[in-house]
Parts: structure tokens; C-alpha cells; sequence
């Protein structure tokens, strides 16, 4: 019998009152049941921001260095039981075990960030115009936020966005992707044996157009920080603005590395497996596009091809995996549907292409890295996000061609360039438009401590990670205190 985990609630796990359950399954062997949740509802969601509202009033007077501390304590616990939640994860959604890893890496990376953080969270001190008149800014908690995250980085995502929430001061309703409640339910756990207070943090589990609408749409939660898709992202802007919530949006991509005819090829090709691949394709950093210099396009693409068709499909806790499952039935489907869009665009299928079933892989949602050479700008397989191991290849004619190829896209959140010329690689951190580059590394590989996110349709402007995601958590207040004994009049008396 599977595990049954339960709402957390005012430091209370308990059942929605709706009573149904929800499963999460193995996407590697869809018959194994990872476990039950409950399936809530807007009355449970309810319940959970009246305790985060009431948790809010004493924990914003908590010193953020004693915050601070029992974030390293959570640091210290993940540190404990890293390999326990790698594995976990892997059941959960499929990705191979190093990757999972490395997840869990993120939020202890995360943890000990937010930990120092509350040593700091530092204001500013400002000269009065006046005399005998001393001005600051300094940071304050801004209330109850709700967290709402996706499922291929169910440990990172999350971290990023509670840490420092609740290190700010203020307290949290989370709702975890229905695909990766397992996880989540973990982390909570982690975060109250650390010995948060009850009702700062708080979970609900369930769907997205039930409970994430509820968080959205509550009037008495004050933020909200969500990853996903662009079409939930534009859904929970108009969702919010009745009662003017502030709303970090991080959502999809169409990222893209370029290789120069000046480039080391075998790194690059290493960077392209990894960017393309990895995750399955599945991260919203992954590497959709690759556009190659005329003069190295047929002779990378064979190399490519080749490597490519070495990648070993698997489930991901067996060494011998390269490459996991896709998620779930419904994003193999999406990943099968534009291979056949690429197909009758007329681009040409040189690698994969079809779902992968023999033997064990016929138990999970495997599909074939996939590659498409000859695409062109105008093509859907261009443009569009796919969330899956499909690459599109294109060809650029000279530096600048590669640019503007890869500036034609409706998001900007990672890219990437290999080149060996030092004036093109700054033209590139310049004029590519993203809010990730990198040099001569694959499109994915961010850290914790650095701003993260991208512009155009992937984001609304905000940044998680390292000291930028503190600015969306807390609100600026300005401070004047005069100890002149008399009234003193801006921009009048003095001047
Ligand atoms: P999604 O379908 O948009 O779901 C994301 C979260 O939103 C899930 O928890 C989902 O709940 C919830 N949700 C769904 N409908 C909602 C609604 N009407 N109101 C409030 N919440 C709602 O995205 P996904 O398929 O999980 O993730 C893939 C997408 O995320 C890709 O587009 C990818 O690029 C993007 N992503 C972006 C970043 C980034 O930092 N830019 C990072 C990772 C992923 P359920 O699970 O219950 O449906």
C-alpha cells in the first residue's frame, strides 16, 4: 500500500475536507504508485492562509538572524538525507539520478544562502537634506505569499521561492505540482523539523485549476511567485490583479546555443548533449535550438548525430542511464505532436524521432532523443517551447546572422555561445536577449547565488536567486527621524 501524505496546516497534517485523494506514479514504470495526496480544495486553501496570516503577525518580529538560523538547520537536514530525496525524486518524475542530485544540491545551496542572508538583508542609510535629520530605507516583510511550482525541479523551484520568503519575514501557502507532491511533502517536513513555527510554512495539495486558482485569486494572500508554463503565467496575472497581488512570473523558453567555426567542437558537443538532453529536455533552460556556422554546420551535425544515438534510455536510478522518461503520458504526447509538426514543416529528422518501448521502457513515457536539421526560422519547431528531448537545428551564415536567429523568439531566458574569438563573445553577452548567457557552456548550469530569470514572454521582470530575489520578498520602507525639536520642511526650508 502506498504512502498517504496529508495537508500541512498550522502545523497540523491533516486530510481536505473534501476527502479525495490523488495519486502520484513512477513516470519510469507507471504502474508503481509513489503515493496519495490529498485532493483539496478552496475551503482547505482557506484554512491554510487564515494560519499563515495569523503566523505572519509574530513570525515578522522574529530577528532575521534567528530566521537565518533555522534555515541552516534545514541546509544542514537536506545535507543528511540528500541521497533520500535524489531517489525519491528519480521515482517521482524520472530524471536520472545525478540529476536529482544536483536538484537537491540547489536548495541546500539555496539554504545556506538564505541562512547568511539573515545576517544582512541590508538597508540603507541616506544624508537628510536637513539638518539634525537622519533618513534610511530599510526592508520589511510584506505578509502571506503563495508559492506555486512545477515539477522538473521539485526541490530547487520551491527552495528558491520559500527560503527566502520566509527568511524576509514572511509566511507561505505552497502548492506543489500535482506531478511532484511527493517531494514537496518531504521538504515541508524538512523545513518543520528544523523547527519552524506552526503556520509558517503550510501545504496544499491538489490541482492547479482548483487550488493554485483559490491561492491566486484569495484576497488575503499579499504575493504570489510562480513557475510554469506562459499560458498559466498570462492566467494568474489576470487572476491577481482584482486585488492587486504582487506576482513573480518565471515561464517558458526557447533557448538556443550557438557554434562559431572558431569554436572547440567537442566541447560544444558536449554542451549541446547536456543542454539538449539532459532532464530529457524537460527544464526550461534546456537547450531547444542549436544554430551552427555554415562552414562547421555538416561536420558537427554527424558528430552530433552520432553521439546522440549513443544515449541510453532508462530508468533513472540504474547507472546505465543517460536519459529518463518524460514526465507523464500527456508530455510524451506534446514531445510526439511536434515531431510530427517538424515533419510536415519539411525539416529533416536526422536522429530519434519516435517513442521508445522495448522491454522495461514500455512501462514509462520514454521517448528517443530527437534532432531536426534543416529548420528553419519561420518553422513552429523553431518558436515554439516543446518541453521534451527534441532539438532543432538551424544554420547561420556569420556571427551576426546567429544572433539575430537566436533573438527570434518570443522568450529570453538562457543562452548560450562556443567561440574562441573574444570580441564575438562580448558582442554576444550585449546584444543576445536573455537573461541567461553563457560562454563557451551548455545553456543550463545556473547557480544559486546569481540572479536568475529571463526577459520577454519568459518572465514579468523579477529575478530568483541570490540577493536579487530579495527585493520581490520585502517591501522598501523609507524612514526619516528628526531630532532637530522643530518642524523642518523638505524642499522649503533650506532652499
Ligand atoms: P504549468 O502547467 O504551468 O504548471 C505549473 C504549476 O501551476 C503547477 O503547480 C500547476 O498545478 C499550477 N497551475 C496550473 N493551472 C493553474 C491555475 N489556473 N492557477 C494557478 N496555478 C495553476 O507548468 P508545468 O507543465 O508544470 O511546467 C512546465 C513549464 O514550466 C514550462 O513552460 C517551463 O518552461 C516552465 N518552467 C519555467 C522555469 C523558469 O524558471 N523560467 C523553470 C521551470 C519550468 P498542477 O500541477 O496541479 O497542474
Amino acid at each position: 500500500m502506498a504512502q498517504h501524505y496529508k495537508n500541512l496546516i498550522n502545523g497540523k497534517w491533516v486530510d481536505s475536507k473534501s476527502g479525495r485523494t490523488f495519486e502520484s506514479r513512477n513516470p519510469a514504470n507507471w504502474n508503481e504508485v509513489v503515493a496519495t495526496f490529498p485532493k483539496s480544495t478552496k475551503e482547505d486553501v482557506d484554512d491554510a492562509v487564515k494560519a499563515a496570516r495569523a503566523a505572519f503577525e509574530k513570525w515578522r518580529l522574529v530577528p532575521a538572524p534567528k530566521r537565518g538560523d533555522i534555515m541552516r538547520k534545514i541546509g544542514d537536514l537536506l545535507v543528511a538525507k540528500k541521497e533520500e530525496l535524489a531517489r525519491e525524486m528519480t521515482r517521482e518524475m524520472g530524471k536520472v539520478i545525478t540529476e536529482t542530485r544536483g536538484d537537491v544540491q540547489e536548495g541546500i545551496d539555496t539554504a545556506y544562502y538564505a541562512a547568511t542572508e539573515g545576517r544582512r538583508l541590508f538597508g540603507n542609510t541616506v544624508p537628510s537634506e536637513l539638518p539634525n535629520k537622519f533618513a534610511m530605507a530599510i526592508r520589511v516583510p510584506i505578509g502571506v505569499a503563495g508559492i506555486i511550482t512545477p515539477w522538473n525541479f521539485p526541490m530547487a523551484i520551491p527552495t528558491w521561492k520559500m527560503f527566502p520568503a520566509i527568511l524576509s519575514g514572511n509566511t507561505v501557502v505552497f502548492k506543489p505540482a500535482s506531478d511532484t507532491p511527493k517531494l514537496a511533502a518531504m521538504l515541508v517536513e524538512i523545513m518543520m523539523e528544523a523547527g519552524l513555527p506552526e503556520g509558517v510554512v503550510n501545504i496544499v495539495h491538489g490541482g492547479g485549476g482548483e487550488v493554485g486558482n483559490a491561492i491566486t485569486q484569495h484576497r488575503d494572500v499579499d504575493l504570489i511567485s510562480f513557475t510554469g508554463s506562459t499560458a498559466i503565467g498570462k492566467q494568474i496575472t489576470k487572476d491577481s490583479a482584482d486585488t492587486l497581488k504582487r506576482v513573480s512570473l518565471e515561464l517558458g523558453g526557447k533557448n538556443a546555443q550557438i557554434v562559431m567555426d572558431d569554436a572547440d567542437l567537442e566541447l560544444a558537443l558536449e554542451g549541446v548533449l547536456w543542454g539538449a538532453f539532459g532532464t530529457t529536455g524537460q527544464r526550461c533552460t534546456a537547450t531547444s535550438r542549436l544554430i551552427l556556422h555554415d562552414k562547421i554546420y555538416d561536420k558537427f551535425l554527424s558528430m552530433l548525430v552520432d553521439r546522440t544515438n549513443k544515449l541510453r534510455l532508462g530508468d533513472g536510478l540504474l547507472p546505465t542511464s543517460d536519459v529518463g522518461p518524460c514526465v507523464n503520458e500527456s508530455q510524451r504526447s506534446t514531445v510526439e505532436e511536434y515531431v510530427k509538426i517538424g515533419v510536415e514543416e519539411g525539416a529533416k529528422l536526422v536522429a530519434g524521432g519516435k517513442r521508445a518501448a522495448d522491454g522495461d521502457l514500455a512501462k514509462g513515457w520514454f521517448h528517443q532523443p530527437t534532432i531536426f536539421s534543416d529548420v528553419t526560422r519561420e518553422m513552429r519547431i523553431a518558436k515554439e517551447e516543446i518541453f521534451g528531448p527534441v532539438l532543432s537545428v538551424l544554420r547561420a551564415k556569420n556571427f551576426e546572422d546567429a544572433v539575430t536567429i537566436l533573438n527570434n523568439t518570443e522568450y529570453g531566458l538562457s543562452s548560450s555561445i562556443y567561440t574562441q574569438d573574444v570580441n564575438n563573445a562580448f558582442k554576444a553577452m550585449r546584444d543576445i536577449q536573455s537573461g541567461i548567457t553563457y560562454i563557451n557552456s551548455a545553456t543550463i548550469g545556473a547557480e544559486a547565488h546569481l540572479p536568475f530569470g529571463g526577459v520577454k514572454k519568459t518572465g514579468n521582470g523579477h529575478r530568483e536567486g541570490g540577493w536579487t530575489v530579495y527585493d520581490f520578498y520585502t517591501e522598501w520602507k523609507a524612514v526619516y527621524v528628526d531630532y532637530s525639536g522643530k518642524l523642518q520642511r523638505a524642499q522649503i526650508d533650506n532652499y
